[in-house]
């Protein structure tokens, strides 16, 4: 499960550019999980995210 704290992220689309899979789409300058199905937790979002406004949970 792919958790965004909303508080922390800043729209800044890092983690549009670093996920393989398409998971997350910028709407309105706000990111969204678009596809969750999709996430195979390589976790590459998390290391891309500046903020750590990401999670991955088993
Ligand atoms: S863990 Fe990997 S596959 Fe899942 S959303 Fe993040 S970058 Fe994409
Ligand atoms: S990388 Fe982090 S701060 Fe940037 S859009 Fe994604 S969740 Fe938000």
């Amino acid at each position: 499960m792919i958790k965004i704290d909303k508080e922390k992220c800043s729209g800044c689309g890092n983690c549009v550019e670093a996920c393989p899979f398409g998971v997350f789409e910028i709407e309105d300058g706000k990111i969204i999980v678009k596809h969750p199905e999709k996430c195979r937790k390589c976790r590459a979002c998390v290391s891309a995210c500046p903020n750590n406004a990401i999670e991955i949970e088993d």
